[in-house]
């Protein structure tokens, strides 16, 4: 879907200007309003996005008010930003619309998520999503068809997990500004903005730091999905009933898909072998392994053992039914290479670098920027 046609039509409300203002190097606001009402996802995922600033909101005090709204750029990009000392949370009209496509295109397939609704009524021999690259404006050129699930089931299935792998990257940029990512970036090279991709400021940021804040966001935000699945899940009773079992595993499943689904957007490229201490970004499959290490360590410190197990299962179970939907959606087989390199020893290796770093020297250099002013909130927005 090209977007770009729609920015001349738009009448911008003050606060929709300061918007564009704030995210014109990236696309400048996206005027979803006038979007056909197919694109359903948007007005969603907006809605979900109030809700979760709103609740970092309550968290953190002391944290300001911080203005959403969607970027009018077809790839993949989620940005936080300060502009004239107002907090800005921007995600590409493109994340909405890949995720979309390639979300729907799983569950209108009868042989993947076969326990959920009726795959029955699901067309068999679906065209592949051929050459995947992650913009939509060039998956339609390609002449990409876009499925969709047929069992009402399936659809709204497919509707929670493009809702939670959105909400999982708005919770990733308010962590930038509630870590004081944003005002450390603004202290130290005079740029109030962090981009998921496409950034770069050589020599002015240690490149470890830079990614040790993405471990860091990545964490925050899956920990707070985690968060509402423990809640939905907690009982006076210290006995599991096997249905909070299943339920528990259940959620944990579906934010384990969604988050690993958008990193899996992102590319699976190997990186064993490389300098990883050069790039300002981490290898994309190590910041799985980041959401499935922290997402363990909190089931660890949360929830009794049998809990802890199911959590892990349910972890592992999301990442890997995201490489075999990702590959049968592309006709590839599944190759999971940069999850590979991320489990390998050097892999785990750097992991622990990295969180070592965030846990120490860089925590203490974000402590006057950060609004986490209270530790024991940490994670739980
Ligand atoms: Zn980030």
């Amino acid at each position: 879907m090209d977007l770009k046609h729609l920015t001349g039509n738009a009448t911008h409300t003050p606060l929709q200007l300061k918007f564009h203002e704030a995210m014109k190097s990236h696309g400048g606001r996206l005027p979803w309003e006038l979007l056909p009402p197919t694109a359903k996802a948007i007005p969603a995922v907006y809605e979900l996005a109030q809700a979760l600033i709103s609740r970092a909101n309550k968290v953190y005090p002391c944290l300001p008010s911080i203005h959403f709204g969607f970027i009018n750029s077809n790839a993949i990009n989620g940005i936080a930003c300060k502009s004239n000392d107002e907090y800005f949370i921007g995600i590409t009209g493109g994340t909405v619309t890949l995720l979309q496509l390639m979300v729907h295109r799983m569950l209108a397939d009868p042989t993947l998520f076969t326990n959920v609704g009726d795959p029955t009524k699901e067309e068999a021999n679906l065209p592949h999503i051929k050459e995947f690259t992650p913009n939509a404006l060039e998956l339609s050129e390609a002449g990409t068809k876009v499925g969709i699930p047929r069992d009402k089931v399936r659809w709204s299935y497919s509707c929670n997990l493009i809702n939670w792998a959105a909400i999982f990257l708005v919770g990733h940029e308010i962590a930038h500004i509630s870590c004081g990512h944003v005002d450390y970036f603004d202290s130290n090279i005079g740029t109030p903005s962090l981009a998921e991709l496409g950034w770069s400021a050589a020599n002015a940021i240690k490149p470890m730091e830079r990614q040790a804040m993405e471990g860091q966001a990545d964490q925050y935000s899956f920990a707070g999905l985690l968060g509402i699945a423990f809640e939905k899940n907690s009982t006076n009773s210290s006995a599991s009933t096997r249905a909070q079992l299943a339920d528990l595993f259940r959620r944990v499943f579906e934010y384990s898909f969604s988050a690993n689904l958008l990193f899996r957007l992102f590319g699976d490229e190997r990186f064993v072998g490389s300098d990883l201490a050069a790039d300002s970004y981490p290898p994309i499959g190590l910041r799985r392994r980041f959401i499935y290490g922290g997402g363990c360590d909190l089931a660890r410190r949360n929830l009794t053992s049998d809990r802890q197990d199911i959590v892990q299962r349910a972890l592992k179970a999301g990442m890997v039914a995201v490489e075999h939907a990702f590959a049968t959606v592309v006709g590839e087989e599944v190759s999971a290479a940069g999850l590979e390199d991320a489990f390998s020893s050097e892999g785990q290796e750097h992991f622990k670098l990295l969180v070592e770093l965030g846990e120490k020297e860089l925590a203490a250099k974000l402590k006057p920027f950060s609004y986490d002013r209270d530790d024991q909130n940490a994670g739980e927005f």
